[in-house]
């Protein structure tokens, strides 16, 4: 073609050698190790992974590789699969409501945390040995999050303190634990949280043992890439603040945090209208999330030989592959103007609620995972 492909970017460089008429998603190693060698590092406790944001073979062991050794589990097949990839692996059960059997089965796998939101499933773990940790899930009105967690799972503040009470007349240990919400962009939940849990902790007359302060730490979707160091600083602060010299000890469970940036999705376009571009996956593949999230800007699209289409841009509606007039994306996304069928529309940062959510809906959802090399 005429091309120095060596000097594209690997996505560019493998799309330009194969022509996949297939979506694909390239898993970047390197910036798995790199994101999670930063929550290692930075985070003042222990860092476990909420399996559910990318449950993907090669992300498991990627983490693992290094050096993430906990995992927030919402199943028995989480759990297994995590045990598969890491049988000394730390596993905490934190979906609140949970069936006879999978209590049974969580004790199996050795589940060594467990989270309660309502007395009824508090009363269910009484089969549990005595001094297991069960971690009260508190909630609070959302704020600043993409979307909100607590209108499913929680207690509020009053229900919280009793929960608590409860765990200590059964012998279990102490904790508290919450999720801020997905994607929360700015630090102030974290610390309005850990506020509260203070506040709850001290209304109910118990020492917490562990305060997980849960996921929601944010990916790059926009102009400026995230900080956690910063949210991890505001965590610390707020626990001193709040908790003085009696201070749990601190877990955090990023999903989306830890995986989104270890996958690059790479869609085809099939057809190209006036006002619309119509893509070779969509909502009920690897764009799941974008139904309920907002658009994210990271976003390049190339010539079929890897060379990229340049400017300006014009907003398009975007649709999927499938007959269903649902498909498409829920906003027009600015597309260069002389984007043709045949190109390639490259998305960074889409490795978090999106190879886990593809469906095979008209027989359609992106099934290729390449692995991109260490330079990558
Ligand atoms: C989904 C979930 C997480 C991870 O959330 P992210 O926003 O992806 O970080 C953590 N903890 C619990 C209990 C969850 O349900």
């Amino acid at each position: 073609m005429g091309i120095e492909l060596s000097l594209l970017p690997a996505p560019e460089i493998w799309l330009a050698r194969e022509q996949p008429d297939d979506p694909v998603f390239f898993f970047c190693p390197v910036r798995l190790a790199e994101v999670a060698g930063r929550f290692l590092r930075g985070f003042p406790g222990l860092v476990s992974y909420a399996v559910k944001a990318n449950p993907a073979p090669e992300v498991v062991d990627g983490l693992v590789a290094a050096g993430i050794r906990a995992f927030d589990v919402a199943s028995p097949e989480e759990m297994r699969l995590v045990r598969a990839h890491c049988p000394e692996a730390v596993l905490h059960y934190h979906n609140p409501v949970r069936s006879v059997a999978e209590i049974a089965e969580g004790m199996r796998q050795g589940c060594v945390s467990w989270s309660v939101d309502r007395m009824s499933e508090l009363e269910k773990l009484s089969v549990l040995p005595r001094g297991t940790e069960i971690a009260v899930r508190l909630k609070l009105p959302v704020a600043g999050a993409a979307y909100d967690f607590g209108a499913k799972f929680g207690a509020v503040p009053e229900v919280a303190a009793h929960l608590l009470r409860r765990v200590v007349a059964l012998d279990f240990t102490p904790s508290l634990t919450f999720h801020p919400g997905t994607q929360c962009t700015a630090p102030e939940p974290w610390a309005r949280y850990i506020a509260v849990a203070a506040e709850v902790a001290g209304a109910a007359g118990v020492r917490l043992h562990r305060l997980n302060v849960g996921g929601g730490f944010p990916s790059h979707r926009g102009a400026d890439a995230p900080d956690p160091g910063a949210i991890f600083a505001v965590i610390a602060r707020a626990v001193r603040d709040a908790f003085g010299t009696a201070a749990p000890a601190l877990v955090c469970e990023p999903g989306r945090g830890l995986c989104a940036e270890a996958m690059i999705l790479a869609l085809r376009v099939k057809a190209v209208g006036p006002e619309a571009v119509f893509l070779n996956d969509g909502i009920y593949g690897g764009m799941a999330e974008w139904r309920d999230i907002a658009p994210m800007d990271r976003v390049r699209v190339i010539a079929a030989d890897g060379m990229a289409r340049p400017g300006p841009l014009r907003a398009r509606v975007v649709f999927g592959p499938t007959c269903d007039s649902l498909d498409r994306l829920p906003d027009p996304v600015p597309l260069p103007e002389t984007i043709a069928e045949g190109d390639y529309v490259i998305f960074e940062g889409m490795g978090a609620y999106s190879r886990s959510l593809v469906t095979a809906f008209n027989g359609y959802g992106v099934r290729q995972v390449v692995r991109m090399s260490a330079t990558g």
